[in-house]
């Protein structure tokens, strides 16, 4: 039966059998264009914020973050022409009750809060031109057909940069951050990211350049991220400049924008890892997910659940384990004793989990364990001061 599935509804089936997306409110028949993360998937999304965080903000010197309000005074997003731009795709809602309610909307992108938020910014930290902010959060849009998992949704994530600079040296901004987005796919997982150059009549109403950075998914291809030149349109739309020390003027910096969307992304790593073999003779499904991002690093097992020698040593291995990778941030290590090791495998390997550690009779003898990998499911010993290395790898 599941031969016949498509990848799509591979990867959705897997998503649910293993805790990493379900339908939102599903016991009451679902919502369009809502999900749920469950503890994986959780643990997936929030290892790819955690890396897009450090490309984006934390290993650069002209970088800040930002967490700001998903609702805002309705003047915001009519100064920034989302209002009559996009009227039908903004959801709508009521702030206070009665006759002071006020009508507001949710905000379609994060974009926003960075701009409402410049002079702030300025006030507060006096940066130099060019400099950026980076912002990951939800966006909320009315979308008419949600579809294709969570690729059309209604409520998302973005992880925006805005990046100010002399409307002079754009270009080489750009340059720059479409670099560094595809060198974050390749850092994820996603091996095959196609540019495209936005025409005119396509792009949104702020931008004067966009690249859509387009993956193939099953359904076709679409778009994953978007980088884009805002130009000085969002600044200038909330009456906010810049004042230039250095040349004693005031001007409105331009603004370069690569923005990613946590869910396609989330949706390209797990259709580029998705993998079906044979192992043993026996069909298997698994996630070839990439060390850095998978959510559990490595899972530790006793051979055997009743013998209480294995189960207490392989937990002292985990709690070792767990602390060392701890301190060396490797990531979630867990463990596993439910069902039989076989089962054990297959679980580990549909959630994507690169090393299955097995405490063994041998290893109350001689300190050695066996370390499998994911990928060609072979089984190696090793000593167990040496499993940190090993995973390290
Ligand atoms: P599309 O053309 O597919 O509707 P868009 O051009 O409107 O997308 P942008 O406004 O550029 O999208 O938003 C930036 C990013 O936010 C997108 O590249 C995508 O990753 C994500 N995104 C936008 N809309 C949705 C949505 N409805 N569901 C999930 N992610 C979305």
């Amino acid at each position: 039966m599941n031969k016949e599935l498509g990848i799509m509804e591979k990867i959705v089936s897997l998503c649910k059998r293993r805790g990493f997306v379900y339908p939102s409110s599903e016991i009451y028949g679902g919502f369009s264009g809502f999900w749920n993360y469950g503890h994986y998937g959780s643990i997936l999304k929030e290892n790819i914020k955690c890396l897009w965080k450090q490309r984006f903000i934390f290993d650069r010197d002209d970088m800040f973050i930002t967490d700001t309000s998903i609702i805002s005074n309705p003047k915001v997003l009519e100064s920034s022409g989302h209002v009559s731009n996009f009227g039908n795709e903004i959801f709508k809602i009521q702030v206070g009750t009665g006759d002071e309610a006020i009508t507001s909307h949710l905000r379609p992108e994060t974009a926003q809060g960075i701009f409402a938020d410049f002079k702030n910014l300025v006030d507060a930290h006096h940066p130099k031109l060019p400099f950026g902010v980076g912002q990951i959060g939800k966006a909320f849009r009315n979308e008419i057909s949600p579809r294709d998992f969570v690729f059309r949704s209604r409520e998302f994530e973005q992880m925006e940069v805005e990046y100010f600079t002399k409307e002079e040296e754009w270009k080489k901004h750009f340059e720059n951050w479409r670099e560094i987005m595809n060198s974050f796919a390749k850092e994820v997982g996603i091996e095959k990211v196609h540019e495209l150059e936005v025409s005119q009549d396509d792009r949104a109403h702020y931008s004067r350049r966009t690249i859509d950075f387009q993956f193939d998914y099953p359904f076709g291809r679409g778009e994953l991220w978007g980088l884009a030149y805002r130009t000085d349109f969002d600044l200038k739309n909330h009456n906010l400049d810049y004042f230039d020390e250095e040349a004693r003027k005031r001007f409105v910096p331009h603004v370069v924008e690569p923005s990613l969307g946590v869910d396609r992304t989330v949706l390209a790593v797990l259709l580029s890892a998705y993998t079906e073999d044979e192992l043993g003779g026996e069909p298997r499904t698994y996630l070839k997910l990439n060390k850095n991002i998978a959510p559990v690093r490595a899972a530790v097992f006793p051979l055997l659940k009743n013998k209480p020698e294995l189960v207490s040593k392989a937990r002292e291995v985990y709690e070792n384990l767990k602390l060392e990778t701890r301190s060396k941030q490797l990531g979630a290590v867990v463990f596993d004793d439910n069902g039989n090791i076989g089962k054990r495998y297959r679980r580990q390997d549909e959630i994507g989990t690169p090393h299955c550690i097995t405490i063994d009779f041998d290893t109350l003898k001689d300190d050695t364990v066996t370390i499998r990998d994911r990928d060609s499911g072979k089984q190696e010993r090793v000593f167990i001061n040496d499993l940190v290395s090993k995973i390290t790898a």
